[in-house]
């Protein structure tokens, strides 16, 4: 028997209670389904259980998905973009939460011109100064925010990170840091963020509490990936 309903379940009601506690709406924080790796059968009782908003992170194993899934579905982009891949991205893709650099933006901006979309899309920020870790480090989202803006086409959310690994107090730590890097840039520059994506399977009820408004949540809601 599958667990997925009960598992729904769990995490809306976990959200619900969150929310609740830290005096937010409920409608103000949106649940992607992350379901990399998740077979079509399994996002189909994600479906049959209400969701119609998930998340994937590579392209290829997107495709065939969004072909075998309802057209009502909203699809969200999460993973590290290619330039070479980026034309099929925004063709399929309603959301993109990884954007990394001026470059990328712009890059963008010229591909959704030439397909007629206006991509919306989220600026990820390497939050934690790490090596490995894909998004803008903070001094050049200060430097590029400006000219990304400045583009026509793209629409910019707000912020997305991922944390480093570590304890639960970190993680708020760095949902914090991405809170007060957003208020900082719509003083400084006079534009609007009006969104965090941040939080998954195992921090997600602290990036509510830190303000988050799309938490990207995959094994709580499917089960651990294999
Ligand atoms: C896989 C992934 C998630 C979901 O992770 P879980 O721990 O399974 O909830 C969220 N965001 C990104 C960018 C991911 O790659």
């Amino acid at each position: 028997m599958s667990l997925i309903p009960e598992q729904f379940d769990e995490v809306r009601q976990q959200i619900a209670a969150t929310c609740l506690r830290c005096n937010r709406a409920l409608d103000s924080v949106q649940l992607i389904a992350v379901s990399k790796t998740v077979s079509v059968e399994d996002i189909r009782q994600g479906y049959d259980c209400g969701q119609r908003v998930f998340g994937e992170s590579r392209l290829q194993e997107a495709l065939p998905k969004m072909e075998a899934l309802p057209g009502s579905i909203e699809w969200h982009y999460i993973g590290r973009l290619q330039s070479n891949k980026l034309r099929k991205i925004l063709a399929q893709f309603d959301v993109i939460h990884s954007v990394d650099s001026y470059r990328m933006a712009s890059l963008m901006d010229s591909t959704s011109k030439e397909l007629g979309v206006y991509p919306k899309i989220f600026l990820q920020v390497n939050i934690d100064q790490e090596e490995n870790k894909g998004g803008f480090s903070i001094d050049k989202l200060r430097v590029e925010i400006a000219d990304i803006y400045a583009l026509g086409r793209v629409e910019v959310q707000g912020l997305m990170c991922i944390p480093e690994d570590g304890s639960i107090e970190q993680a708020r730590d760095s949902f914090r840091r991405l809170r007060v890097l957003k208020s900082e840039l719509e003083v400084q520059h006079g534009v609007k963020l009006p969104f965090l994506s941040m939080g998954m399977s195992g921090d997600y009820q602290i990036a509510i509490e830190e303000g988050a408004t799309h938490i990207r949540v995959g094994s709580s809601l499917f089960g651990k990936r294999g």
